[in-house]
C-alpha cells in the first residue's frame, strides 16, 4: 500500500522482525515451568508456580482456578536504572497478560487454586509485554497446565503512513514524523484468532486490518519458534 518510500531507522522492511528471535524452555530447575523469549534486544524470562491453593484465602474461586500474572521489569534492564518494585505500568501489564493467556487455559476444574506466572524482563528494548506473554505461554505448557494451545504475541502498527511490524523503541517512543507512532500488541492462537489486542493511538479502518494481518502472519512464525522450543525441552504439551 504505502510500503514504497518508508525507510525505517535500523533498515528493516515494514514487515521484518527485529531479530534474533530466540526461544528456550526449562531454565529454571526449581520452577514447575519456565521460559525465556528474545525479540532483538528484549528479553522476557517466564516461571509457573502451580496449580497450588490460592492464598490469599478470601481470592479463592469455588468456581475455577485462577490465572495470576506478575510483570516485572528489572532495574537494569534499560540503560537507566529503573526503581524496582511495582508501578501502574507492571500492574497494567500483568492484567494484560492475564487477559491474552486466559482464553487458551483450561482451568475451570481447579477451583480454589491458582497457577502464577512471574515474568521478569532483564533486557527491554521496546515490545516486552508480547515477549513476557511469549515466554508465559511456553513456561505454562512446560508445566503441564492444561491448555487448548500455547498463544503467540507480536505488535504491529503504523509509523507515519506506513504499516509496520514489531516497533522498536526508538519506533514507540520517539519516532514523531508526520503522522506519528501507533503501536498495537496483539496476541494469536495458532489458528489465527486474536485473544488480545491493545489499541492505543490512532489507525483508520482499513490500516487496522492491514496490521492485525501483518502480525497474524509474523504470529504463526514465532509459534514455530516456541514450539520447536518446547520439543526441545522433552515433548511437553505445548499443543495439547
Ligand atoms: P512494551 O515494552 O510492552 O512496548 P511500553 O510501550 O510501556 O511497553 O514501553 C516501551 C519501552 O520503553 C520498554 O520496552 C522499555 O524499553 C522502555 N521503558 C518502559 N518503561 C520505562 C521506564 N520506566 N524507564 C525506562 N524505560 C522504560
Amino acid at each position: 500500500m504505502t510500503k514504497s518510500t518508508f525507510k525505517r531507522i535500523d533498515g528493516r522492511a515494514p514487515d521484518e522482525f527485529r531479530k534474533p528471535i530466540e526461544a528456550k524452555v526449562g531454565i529454571i530447575p526449581n520452577a514447575d515451568g519456565s521460559a525465556m523469549y528474545r525479540s532483538g534486544e528484549t528479553v522476557a524470562i517466564a516461571a509457573v508456580y502451580g496449580p497450588k491453593k490460592m492464598h490469599p484465602q478470601h481470592q479463592q474461586d469455588p468456581e475455577k482456578g485462577t490465572l495470576r500474572c506478575d510483570y516485572n521489569m528489572l532495574s537494569f534492564s534499560v540503560t537507566e536504572r529503573i526503581r524496582p518494585g511495582p508501578s501502574r505500568r507492571s500492574t497494567e501489564i500483568s492484567k494484560i497478560m492475564e487477559w491474552a493467556l486466559e482464553p487458551v487455559l483450561l482451568i475451570d476444574s481447579f477451583s480454589n487454586m491458582v497457577v502464577d506466572v512471574n515474568v521478569n524482563i532483564v533486557q527491554a528494548d521496546a515490545g516486552t509485554r508480547c515477549a513476557a506473554i511469549n515466554a508465559a505461554a511456553m513456561a505454562l505448557a512446560h508445566a503441564g497446565i492444561p491448555m487448548k494451545s500455547i498463544v503467540s504475541s507480536i505488535a504491529a502498527g503504523k509509523l507515519d503512513k506506513t504499516v509496520v511490524l514489531d516497533l522498536n523503541k526508538y519506533e514507540d517512543s520517539e519516532f514523531e514524523e508526520g503522522e506519528g507512532s501507533t503501536d498495537i500488541p496483539m496476541t494469536f492462537t495458532p489458528d489465527g484468532e486474536l485473544t488480545h489486542i491493545q489499541l492505543d493511538g490512532k489507525i483508520s479502518k482499513e490500516q487496522l486490518k492491514e496490521a492485525i494481518a501483518m502480525a497474524r502472519e509474523a504470529a504463526k512464525e514465532i509459534y514455530q519458534v516456541q514450539m520447536k522450543a518446547l520439543k526441545e525441552a522433552g515433548g511437553e504439551n505445548g499443543d495439547a
